[in-house]
This record gives C-alpha cells, structure tokens and sequence, in this order.
C-alpha cells in the first residue's frame, strides 16, 4: 500500500536492488509531492513487458522463486507499479541490454498511454509526479514536508548502508542529499551518515550459526540514543520492522544502558528463505518467523557476544543497603525470557540503574546495581523535601561521587547527574529572562551528521539562536558551531550540537516550552561534567553549593536521582545500634 512518499520510494528502490542495479540515483522533489525519480542501471524491462510490468499482479519475479515465501527478492507482489501509477502520473523508461531502444509508457492516474520508443541507456527510470493528486484523502493524510523527507532520507540512508557494494545518490532537486561510493567500505557509508567520531567508535558484528548470519554494527554501551529510531534491521536485503527483533537486541544490551537510552545498530540478518515469513504486512514491513525463538536467541546471543567482547561485564557488587535490588548479570542471558516486554521502558523512573551507559565516558567498569533510591521509601514519602540542607564536603570517591555530611546524615552525590540539574536550573533561569550569554569560540566547530537529523537542525535553527548557540550550515549535512552559551564554554561544542539533534524528531509537541525544556535537558546533559573525573577540592565545594541553590537538587533533569541520602536513622538500623538486642 502506498501511503506516503517514503513508500514509493522504498517500493522503487527495492526494485532497482532486485534488477541488479550498481548504482541508484533518486530525486525527491517537494517531499515528494511533487516528484520522485528513482533511476538505475539494473536489468530493464523488455519493451514487450512494460505495459505488463505496470499493470496489477504482473511479477516477473514468481516464477524465479519456488518458494512463495522466499524473499531472496525483496519483493514480488507484483502490484508496486500498478499502485504507484493509479495514484499519481508515472512514466516508465527501460532499456534491456538485449535491445538497442528502449521503451517508455507514461500512466497517469491508473491510465496508460501509448508505449513510446526511446533512446537511452539499459536500466530503468521511474518518475513519479504529483503523488496523490487524484486522492486528496490520502494527501491529507501526509505529514510536514519535513517529516516526509525525514522519511525518505532515512530509508536511503538504510539501503544504502545495507548495500555498500551499490552506489546510491540521493537529491531533493538541488542539493545531493546523501552519496556513497559503493566500494563496499562501510566505515565510509557510517562516517558520511554519522560524522567520523560516531563511526569510528562502532562496533563490528559476524556472527553465525546454523545457516543464520549476523552481520553489521552496534554501538558500544557509552554511545546511545534516547529513542529507537536508529535501530535497523534488514531481513535477507530488506528492511524490517520487527518488534521483537528490537526487544532481542534490547535484551542484548539490558544492564548495561541507562533508563531509556538505546543503541545505535544496523544490523544485516541473513536466514533461510524458509525461516521467515516477510510479506504477512507488507505495508508495516512486518515479519513472521517459523521458529521465533530460535532467532531471536541468535541475535541476542550475536550481540551481547559482542558487546562482552568490547566492553567488560559490570560487576555486580553485593547489596549495601537492605533495601537494594540487583540485577543479576546471568538474567540477561537468559532467552526468551519476557521477549514482550521492553525491560528498559518498565524500570520505574526513580529507582536508578547505574549501567555504564551513563558513563559516558566513563571507564565502564562500574557497578551495575539498582538501588531504590531510599527517600522514595522513607516514610515521609508523600512529603517529599525538595530542598538539601546546608552540607559539609568530605571529598570524592571514585571520581565519580562526592560525599557529605548533612545534620541528618550523610549525602553520596552523583557528580554528573548534580552539575546536569545546575547547568539545566540555569540555562533555565537565563531562558525565561531571554538573556543567554552566548560565547564565540575561538575556533568554530564543524559537525557532521544524519542527512535526516542535518533537515531538523536547519528547520530548527532559530530555537538554538535562542538557546545561545550561534550555529550555521557549513555545506550538506555539516554544520559549523561559532558560539555556544557562555555557562557550557570549555565543553566540546560538537558534542552539544549532536546532543542537540538527537531527538528532534521526538519533540514534535505542540508545547514550545516542553520542547525547549528537553532540548535543555539534553543539552545539560552532555555538557556537564562526567563521572571518572576528579575534581579539586574548589570544584567539589561549588559543584555542592550549586547544588544547595538549585530549586529541585534531588534529582536530575530527566528524573534520576543526583544523590542518595543515608539518614542518621538508617545508619544505626543498618548497625544495629537501634532496635538491637
Ligand atoms: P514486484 O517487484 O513485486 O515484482 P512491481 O510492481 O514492483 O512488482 O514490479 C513489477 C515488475 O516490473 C517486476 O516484477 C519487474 O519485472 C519489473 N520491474 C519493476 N521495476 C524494475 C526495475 N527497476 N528494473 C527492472 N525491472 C523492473
Ligand atoms: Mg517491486
């Protein structure tokens, strides 16, 4: 089913893929409202065959395959044409090798004319104009133009990574949007998409067992994402959307990412043909496997093989206090244990899992425990203090938490989650005055990144004009950061940038000021400072007096606890000084 542009351009590209083309070329113009070109160097149709091809359940591709099922091509429903051309006004040119013409057939709202001969080169051309212009439901039903690109980029930007060895050039009518080299190299494809750092720190992943490969990347647990959009899939060359794939990769990483952040993966799962059941939506790209069980297992176990092997099991330390909870490394092995349930989402946002995840930089050896944070369990819960006390530094440990002492006990403060809740309390502050000083930097920083994200940046360029950043498109899909507000100098501005981006796409809420809070969140988030960093005793001081300050100091921006707090109470409970016999 077309229902949007993304869908036509998917249907052509699989297409030109099947037709063995080397190198694809799309144009997309308006959105796609208004055109769609999708060219390729593959097969072609023979002229005879063209008024076959458009026409309903005409597949070439049946008769090739003897299974029903199988889709060793990526599709053979034989109505992608047909549908495309009943909605908008197409025009086919194909040449086959064979042939010294070609052949063009123009259909225009489900109508085909005459077929033409023609000059051109072998290969096919599909150009698509004004979609929907006889179904103004379905226009309706579109999205913002950004949204639509959006939709389109990041579905090239995926088969082009699928498929290294091709060459793939995307355009929306002026700029070249994305363009790879097919020379195979992979790295290359993820420096073009993600920028050189984000490429370089990805993982590498070969797997296989029992006729099932896993190939691809994933990112290592100090490289997240706050939403799924970068989990990909492809079954057997095609791009799935799959659920439970995504919860067997999830599992993959459970412990070891934070609350609500999630990786980074491509991943290329090669199956026999008879294993899976592609085509059950084709609309939603669902899949149906044969034997679910036994594939998910391989992807998992694929994956947290290695990610082991980049990057050490947590430890988990023995419980401290009586009412912690930890989480056993072992459960994360097991298979086919809560495949429905997206573990990461059901944590309750205060009780806290300190996996590496949130240790951005951090030396990812830490300990991997869940503790209830006790102030939700005090008793005086339904009257939560917001405000600290006045607290006397001991020092760091760690180099990660600060301890002190209070007149009700002693405060182990998380370093990083307390400087985000004082960066984020100010920047805050400053926004609501419309007064963020904002700094030049004394050299410009260049970012590159997603075609798909680069759109938003520009759209979204204003809101970061506000926020103090000075920031400018530096040619396609790199961006230059001239200045940044003043109370994030010192910090790397294209980490703020890229922080910045991340979700736009998430912020589509009608709410400015909730988009600018998260925005802000974010933003406090990668800048402040990093656990596994020492600080003088003069930073230790502020970092607690800022603290002291802040409106809400007890948890971070997103909602996670800057401190645990061992009441004097507790402390002769736990020694049994109280209520000991
Ligand atoms: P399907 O891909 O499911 O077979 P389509 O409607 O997408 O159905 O295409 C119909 C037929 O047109 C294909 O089976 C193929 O023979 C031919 N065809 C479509 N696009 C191309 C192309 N880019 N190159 C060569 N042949 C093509
Ligand atoms: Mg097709």
């Amino acid at each position: 089913m077309i229902e949007r542009p993304a869908s036509v351009v998917k249907e052509l590209l699989e297409n030109a893929l099947d037709a063995g083309a080397r190198s694809v070329t799309i144009a997309v113009e308006e959105a796609g409202r208004k055109l769609i070109e999708v060219a390729d160097d593959g097969s072609g149709v023979p002229s005879d065959e063209l008024e076959l091809a458009v026409s309903r359940h005409a597949t070439s591709k049946l008769v090739r395959s003897d299974d029903l099922f199988s889709i060793s091509t990526l599709g053979f429903r034989g109505e992608a044409l047909a549908s495309i051309g009943s909605v908008s006004r197409m025009t086919v040119t194909s040449r086959v090798h064979a042939e010294k013409e070609g052949a063009r057939l123009r259909v225009e709202g489900g109508i085909p004319g005459k077929l033409t001969k023609v000059g051109t080169t072998v290969g096919t051309t599909v150009r698509v104009e004004d979609l929907f212009y006889n179904v103004p439901a379905r226009l309706k039903f579109l999205k913002s133009d950004t949204t639509e690109r959006r939709a389109t980029d990041s579905l090239v930007t995926r088969y082009a990574l699928a498929y290294p060895e091709r060459r793939f050039k995307l355009s929306d009518g002026k700029n070249v949007v994305l363009q790879t080299a097919g020379d195979g190299d992979w790295r290359a494809i993820l420096a073009a998409l993600y920028g050189v750092d984000v490429a370089k720190q990805l993982l590498e992943i070969q797997s296989e067992e029992e006729g099932f490969r896993l190939t691809g990347f994933i990112s290592p647990t100090s490289l997240t994402r706050s939403n799924r959009k970068e989990i990909t899939f492809f079954i057997n060359g095609r791009w799935v959307h799959d659920v439970s794939l995504n919860t067997a990769l999830l599992q993959a990483y459970h412990t070891l990412l934070m609350v609500g952040r999630y990786p980074l993966t491509a991943l290329f799962l090669d199956i026999p043909a008879d294993v899976v059941d592609v085509n059950v939506h084709p609309a939603k790209a669902e899949v149906r496997f044969r034997n679910p069980d036994k594939v998910f297992s391989f992807v998992q176990r694929a994956v947290r093989r290695a990610l082991l092997a980049y990057s050490p099991v947590p430890n988990v330390a023995p419980s401290l206090w009586g009412t912690s909870r930890t989480v056993p490394a072992e459960q994360s092995r097991h298979v086919g244990l809560d495949w429905a349930i997206g573990h990461d989402e059901q944590l309750p946002v205060d009780s806290r899992e300190s996996g590496i995840g949130d240790r951005e930089l951090g030396s990812g050896s830490r300990e991997s425990e869940v503790v209830d944070h006790p102030i939700t369990q005090s008793p005086n819960r339904q009257l939560p203090i917001e405000t600290i006390p006045l607290l006397r530094l001991i020092g760091q440990i760690g180099a990660t938490y600060l301890v002190a002492e209070g007149p009700d006990g002693l405060y182990l403060i998380d370093q990083h989650a307390a400087h985000e809740r004082i960066l984020f309390e100010k920047l805050m502050t400053q926004h609501a005055m419309k007064n963020i000083p904002s700094q030049a930097l004394l050299t410009p920083a260049v970012v590159t990144i997603p075609p798909h994200s680069a759109n938003l940046l520009t759209t979204n360029l204003p809101i970061l004009q506000h926020f103090g950043f000075d920031v400018e498109e530096f040619g396609p899909n790199t961006f230059q950061v001239r200045a940044m507000p003043a109370l994030f100098m010192g910090s790397d501005p294209s980490a703020a940038l890229r922080a910045l981006v991340e979700d736009f796409e998430e912020d589509e809420s009608p709410l400015q000021s909730e988009v600018e809070a998260k925005l802000a969140a974010r933003v406090c988030k990668r800048m402040a400072v990093k656990a596994g960093q020492a600080l003088s005793i003069d930073e230790q001081r502020a970092l607690l007096n800022d603290l002291e300050a802040c409106d809400s100091p007890r948890t971070c921006p997103h909602g996670r606890p800057t401190m645990i707090h061992l009441s004097v109470d507790m402390l002769e409970r736990q020694f049994g000084r109280r209520g000991a016999r």
